[in-house]
């Protein structure tokens, strides 16, 4: 387990930490939403500018070649973060929306009227729209793996979902509401039985979990940078080769092709082909350092670590007279450092403020999950997620502020 010391020498590396939000040193528990950045980042981006910019694979000239070399260093680093088989499999994208929209649209072609999609009642919007929208062009037919009332999934209701007509299985790592971590290997396997691609919404994995594509043998993977100390607007897809190469490209231009007439135009190999246009480049290399950051701590330190203070925190919260804590709340083995709730009958985004005020960033609203709200018949929760910068005193801090403004709200 990692010491208070060697935390505290962690959250010194976070120059955001040491704010104060309205004169309250700043309790940032947000992290499932986007996680802040170390020194090491921030400092790659100014270094990133001042010595390195300029485009990729276009230029011949020192610093083009020199840009085009930390790009494909951070691409084989994400490969060996990951376990993909080749570096050519990883994508660079805007993130993990936009590789589920890149997949959605690329296998358009396989989808055709009365084949079926399946994702759960537990999706990101993300992960529900694009393959909604698929269905309604096609004429094919969405259907969702219902979950228990502790939010996991009816894997009975998906064996029978499953068949022949299933095109491809889309289903989240990690909910970001509840913090369940799926058994995606076991759908996986179920899924190629039956023929069906199965593709992970993984923007909540690499930040709590070791992972291993070629172990899953998943055919799709995708997430953000941000969400694991990284940069905003770059993500990857990790795709399957044989796949990657047998479907068409998500958006034409520039970078993506080999060669280019009135005629006809041919595509360049992977990853290229998938990658349209001058890519975000710093993002990719600032994310190298993110990423640097993560293996030096140890994944399964911070996994151990994030895990304390879940359960530091479950043990606490649900003392509180009142409180709902959604979704499974016993065994731990199960679930990442999320934690989703209401309090009394108070609105989410009451209690949100009043923790503001206090200096204590929550998410709260439909966290972009609505057919879960749904669900559980509520508008909305407010959800606290943890990261390796979070000390045991923050949950304290927290339990006080959730009393306070339980104290406040119930008086007007
Ligand atoms: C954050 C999140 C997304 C969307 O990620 P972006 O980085 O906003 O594209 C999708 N799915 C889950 C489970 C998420 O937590």
């Amino acid at each position: 387990m990692l010491s208070e010391e060697y935390i505290q020498k962690i959250r010194n590396q976070f120059p955001i930490l040491k704010k104060k939000i309205y004169d309250n040193p700043l309790v940032y528990v947000d992290n499932a939403a986007t996680t802040q950045k170390p020194i090491q980042v921030i400092e790659a981006s100014y270094k990133y500018y001042s010595t390195i910019n300029a485009n990729v694979h276009r230029g011949l000239h020192n610093l083009s070649q020199k840009a085009t070399l930390y790009v494909e260093n951070v691409r084989k680093q994400i490969q060996n973060f990951i376990h993909a088989k080749h570096s050519s499999e990883i994508i660079f994208t805007k993130g993990s929306t936009e590789s589920i929209n890149l997949v959605a649209s690329s296998i358009n072609n396989l989808i055709k009227k009365g084949d079926e999609i399946i994702i759960s009642c537990m999706e990101h919007h993300s992960n529900i729209v694009p393959w909604q929208v698929i269905c309604e062009k096609k004429g094919a037919i969405l259907k969702i793996i219902p979950i228990h009332k502790n939010g996991y999934l009816k894997l009975k209701d998906f064996e029978y979902l499953i068949s022949k007509k299933t095109k491809i299985v889309s289903i989240t790592h990690i909910s970001n509401v509840l913090g369940i971590i799926n058994p995606i290997k076991y759908i996986i396997k179920k899924s190629h039985k039956y023929g069906a691609l199965v593709l992970i919404d993984g923007a909540q994995g690499p930040s709590n979990l070791c992972l291993d594509m070629q172990d899953l043998d998943t055919d799709f993977y995708v997430f953000s940078a941000h969400k694991m100390y990284g940069p905003t607007g770059i993500g990857v897809l990790y795709g399957k080769k044989e796949i990657l190469n047998a479907i068409p490209p998500y958006q034409l231009g520039g970078e993506m092709i080999k060669n280019v007439s009135f005629k006809k135009t041919t595509y360049s190999d992977l990853p290229f082909k998938f990658e349209a246009g001058t890519p975000n480049i710093e993002g990719i290399i600032v994310w190298g350092s993110a990423i640097d950051f993560v293996e030096k701590i140890g994944i399964s330190n911070i996994q151990n670590y994030k895990k304390k203070l879940l359960i530091y925190a479950i043990e606490r919260l649900s003392s509180i007279d009142g409180i709902q804590l959604y979704g499974e709340i016993k065994d731990f083995s199960k679930k990442s450092s999320i934690i989703s709730f209401n309090l009394n009958k108070l609105h989410c985004f009451d209690v949100g403020s009043i923790l503001d005020r206090f200096g204590i960033a929550v998410r709260t609203g439909h966290l972009c999950a609505q057919p879960l709200m749904n669900f559980f018949k509520v508008k909305g929760m407010i959800r606290v997620s943890f990261s390796i910068y979070n000390t045991f005193k923050e949950v304290d801090y927290l339990f006080e502020g959730l009393l306070k403004a339980k104290k406040l709200l119930l008086k007007c």
